[in-house]
């Protein structure tokens, strides 16, 4: 018996017309004699009206109380779409995290998947055809109700496939796979036949939320199959693989950019050694996913500046970590920026052939837009820029790195 595995985000399940769109899609797939576990994520917009009447409801968020409201949007999905199967006469049954049971960390709000049980799954597929499985929801070893932060279908999805061995990871999505940059942006973007994981890792990272970040480090380190399909044409998708599997190593294969980022600033530290351990560790204490980080010192003074970026909607809790280290690291003060954008140029072959840098930069210069923060990786090149610019670079780098169509 082969199993796949069926993801759905939010625009393919956005009313009861997409659910049942979804329902039929799933009937074509049974007919290759599959055992379908399918993902579903909240309908589209669901997630975002949660969490703001989770604010409204409450000026300190409780986030076991958070986890509560925000996974239930998958929860209405998941029956909706179980309903709309059984009206195709298939023999479905929906699951919530805690039923199957999906065992995660307790980081309300960001949890890390644990272990998922599969016994009951496997025992449910003896007769039944389609589990439907609510996304980014699962449950601790208090056994509260945990979610896997924004996204987080995507891992769910890619950590059953794990899991039950699934030939395939279909990720079903409102574009038509990976692009060379996001579509909706950039008009002359390109659809990939194939990108490898560590690409996809750092477009992720950087902002390409076509898929997750997690997801894509699951699927490496387990081996799933993931292919990246549209939920509306029935068009061939993406599939992210092994590097080996690309025979031509581009250079540049995908520009990523992120808005959801803000700079924090920390200026006069005294220099010494010990203090950005004293600094970050605050802030991995309180899970916040820090990047691009600089630090300045000038010769002629004992103290440096240290200039990183944060996901924008952490700022409040980064700068309250931060300012919890004043007493012990004593810096002057904190700064913060949000009117930033962070683009990144991905590819493998950047590594074996300079002035990739160059041509960045010098492509930008052209069109005076001036560089915050610089970072790089073995495959990656990233730069902070004013946000209002971000468009314009993304364009000017993808028609500078020959992606346009
Ligand atoms: P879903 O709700 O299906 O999970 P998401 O909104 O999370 O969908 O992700 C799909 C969106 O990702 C696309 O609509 C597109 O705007 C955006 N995106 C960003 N970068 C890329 C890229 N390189 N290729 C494709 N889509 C991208
Ligand atoms: N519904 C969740 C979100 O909007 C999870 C997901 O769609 O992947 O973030
Ligand atoms: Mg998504």
């Amino acid at each position: 018996m082969s199993i796949i595995v069926m993801k759905f985000g939010g625009t393919s399940v956005a009313d009861i017309n997409c659910i049942k769109n979804v329902a039929k899609k799933i009937r074509n797939e049974l007919r290759n004699n599959h055992k379908i576990v399918v993902v579903v994520s909240a309908m589209a917009g669901t997630t975002n009206q949660l969490i703001d009447w989770v604010k409204e409801a409450a000026a300190n968020v409780n986030k076991r109380e958070y986890d509560v409201v925000v996974s239930s949007g998958e929860q209405i999905t998941s029956g909706l779409l179980t309903l709309a199967l059984s009206d195709l006469n298939i023999y479905s049954r929906s699951w919530l995290g805690w039923q199957v049971p999906l065992l995660t960390d307790r980081i309300h709000s960001k949890a890390s998947i644990v272990k998922i049980d599969t016994k009951a799954i496997k025992n449910f597929f003896k007769t039944g055809d389609v589990a439907v499985v609510a996304g980014f929801q699962g449950v601790n070893s208090n056994g509260d109700i945990s979610t896997l932060g924004r996204g987080g279908s995507d891992t769910s999805a890619v950590a059953f496939a794990a899991a039950l061995k699934a030939k395939r990871c279909d990720i079903y999505t409102d574009v038509e796979g990976i692009y060379t940059s996001d579509p909706r942006i950039v008009s002359k973007a390109n659809k990939l036949v194939k990108v490898s994981f560590e690409e996809m890792m750092e477009m992720s990272s950087q902002g390409a939320k076509v898929l997750e970040t997690r997801s894509v480090a699951l699927a490496m380190k387990y081996g799933v199959r993931i292919q990246v399909l549209s939920s509306f044409k029935d068009t061939l998708g993406t599939f992210v693989v092994d590097e080996e599997e690309i025979m031509e190593k581009k250079v540049v294969s995908g520009i990523a950019h992120s808005l959801n980022v803000a700079k924090i600033t920390i200026v006069g530290i005294p220099d010494k050694p010990g203090q950005a351990a004293k600094l970050f560790s605050g802030l991995a204490q309180s899970s916040i996913n820090v990047d691009m980080i600089v630090q300045s010192s000038s010769p002629d003074s004992n103290s440096t500046d240290l200039t990183f970026t944060v996901p924008e909607t952490e700022l409040k809790f980064a700068i309250d970590a931060i300012n919890k280290t004043k007493f012990d690291v004593g810096f002057k003060e904190i700064l913060s920026d949000i009117d930033v954008g962070k683009i990144a140029v991905v590819g493998v072959g950047m590594n074996a052939r300079p002035g990739v840098a160059q041509k960045m930069f010098e492509s930008l210069a052209e069109k005076s837009i001036n560089l915050q923060v610089i970072s790089t990786s073995e495959i990656k090149i990233s730069i902070l820029i004013e946000a209002s610019y971000v468009e314009l670079a993304l364009r000017t780098l993808h028609s500078a790195f020959d992606l346009d169509k």
